[in-house]
């Protein structure tokens, strides 16, 4: 099948053109079709399908049947990079038309992005949180009155989001008679029920057929254990194993940490993951695609809507929870006809997990060993501290500190007795003279306030007025009172 059967307007098929298709990819050939004739869909479709291609061809084949000025399509997608490339698809479909587009999510200014809702833009692309942001602000520019069509993309990575009450308050806002298309990689129940209720008759794609990764795709595991993965990893990167590589960690502490790690066995990485800034993410995304940086160290926010042309290697430093995460992970590389190899750590502990992925994906995937690596050599670096080990580094510093304490107070009420009896003994032998004492004993007690404090407290026998003086922690009245106790009464003509 050709791009020239799908009934396409002209000007997309020169876009396409320029874009080097040779031919639509299955998803396209199924979706096309029906939406460009306005039917509801529910396809079931991976990243790397060419779905995004799927749905802006007939929506904007649609707009272009009668131009008007309003926004009517609206695409909902559950993440910035996801609605970001969605935008860069648009804006490469739609260059040989008049229609545009705009990307609507959150992290950057939400001026610019009110200048859209104003000037009726044709497509809006938006993550459902900053759609809202929008459609609550006075004035109530967001106008999708004359929607024609809403196309949820990414359906299931939305749910789990937690999307779903937003994703209802924006249909609140929606004209009820309109097309809508509805993209998921998976349908678990949930999805399914919320299809039902949005979708009328709708042409179904895939639906039944098990999620698998793109064809092309190699897969491999390389069993480790958990304290050797960064030193593994490192070795397939400098033996050239691994090229540019996107790599997956299961948290943002240990994508911080990996970075670090790497930084410091001098590989330049960039780190993308939702405690970022979206200048943050932008910088580190071009930076790797730019091929300043060989590594993106990442989490699962990522997983989804990156588009990297020539995408080599994915590695999931750990074994996703989620089969599901698993396929979008490894779908960032081999991008339709491309070819790529994912790679997955796997630590003994992760092996319950791995077999649940195997199952989903209906199949066991090799496994390979890096030969001259030393499986069972120190590792370079800790990745993580444990818990455990971080409690007990903490308990051991505070003992420490009430040691050093301890020892301190000790000193000072050693001194404080030295200073006393020293005190008496003058007292004794100068019969008295205690105004030569006192200026002699007055700086030294200011240059050391450990023992400017302690001679108050120790003057305190001495000295009723000292004592009631110290209060909590008056320096200066102590040290005073200090020589007072020395100086008895007489202080007032000590240095202040
Ligand atoms: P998607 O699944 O929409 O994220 O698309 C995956 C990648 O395939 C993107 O890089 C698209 O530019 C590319 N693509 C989409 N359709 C085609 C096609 N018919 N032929 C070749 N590449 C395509």
């Amino acid at each position: 099948m050709t791009f020239d059967s799908l009934g396409l307007d002209r000007a997309l098929l020169r876009a396409v053109g320029d874009l080097g298709w040779s031919k639509p990819t299955p998803i396209q050939q199924d979706a096309v079709p029906p939406a460009r004739d306005g039917k509801d869909l529910l396809a079931c479709a991976m990243t790397g399908s060419g779905k995004t291609a799927g749905f802006l061809l007939p929506v904007l084949h649609r707009l272009l049947d009668a131009p008007t000025r309003a926004t009517r399509a609206l695409v909902l997608a559950p993440t910035r990079e996801l609605a970001a490339q969605v935008h860069a698809d648009f804006t490469a479909l739609a260059r040989h038309t008049s229609l545009r587009g705009a990307a609507i999510f959150g992290g950057v200014g939400m001026g610019p992005q009110e200048a859209a809702f104003r000037t009726h833009t044709d497509v809006i692309i938006a993550t459902p949180g900053r759609l809202l942001d929008h459609m609550r602000q006075p004035g109530g520019y967001v106008d999708f009155r004359q929607l024609e069509v809403l196309v949820l993309d990414e359906a299931d990575r939305m749910l789990d989001m937690g999307f779903l009450p937003d994703i209802k308050r924006v249909l609140a806002h929606l004209p009820a008679r309109r097309q809508t298309l509805f993209f998921s990689a998976t349908m678990p129940q949930p999805i399914v029920e919320l299809s039902r209720q949005m979708l009328t008759d709708p042409v179904r794609i895939n639906v039944e057929r098990v999620a698998q990764p793109a064809k092309g795709i190699e897969q491999a595991l390389w069993p480790v254990s958990e304290a050797l993965k960064a030193d593994l990893f490192i070795a397939l990167l400098r033996q050239d194993v691994v090229g540019n590589v996107i790599c997956f960690t299961r948290t943002k502490h240990r994508s911080n940490r990996l970075s670090d790690v790497l930084t410091r066995a001098g590989i330049p990485n960039a780190r993308i993951h939702g405690n970022r800034s979206q200048n943050q993410r932008t910088e580190a995304l071009a930076d790797f695609k730019g091929g300043k940086v060989r590594v993106l160290v990442a989490t699962d926010i990522v997983a989804r809507g990156i588009d990297v042309e020539a995408l080599e290697h994915v590695v999931n430093f750990d074994v996703p929870h989620l089969p599901e995460d698993y396929i979008h992970r490894v779908g960032r590389t081999a991008r339709a006809e491309a070819t790529g190899e994912a790679f997955t750590l796997v630590s003994p502990e992760e092996e319950a997990d791995l077999r649940a992925i195997e199952k989903a994906i209906g199949r066991k995937l090799p496994r390979r060993t890096l030969p001259g690596f030393d499986y069972a050599h120190k590792p370079t670096e800790k990745l993580e501290i444990p818990i455990a080990e971080r409690i007990a580094a903490i308990r051991a510093r505070k003992a420490e500190e009430r040691a050093r304490a301890k020892a301190k107070l000790e000193r000072r009420e050693q001194q404080a007795r030295l200073d006393a009896e020293r005190a008496a003994r003058g007292g004794a032998a100068k019969g008295g003279a205690a105004r030569s004492g006192a200026s002699r004993g007055g700086p030294a007690g200011q240059g050391r306030p450990g023992a400017g404090a302690s001679s108050a407290s120790g003057g305190a026998g001495g000295s009723g007025s000292s004592g009631t003086s110290g209060g909590s922690g008056g320096g200066r009245r102590r040290r005073r009172g200090g020589r007072g106790g020395g100086a008895g009464g007489r202080a007032p003509g000590g240095p202040r």
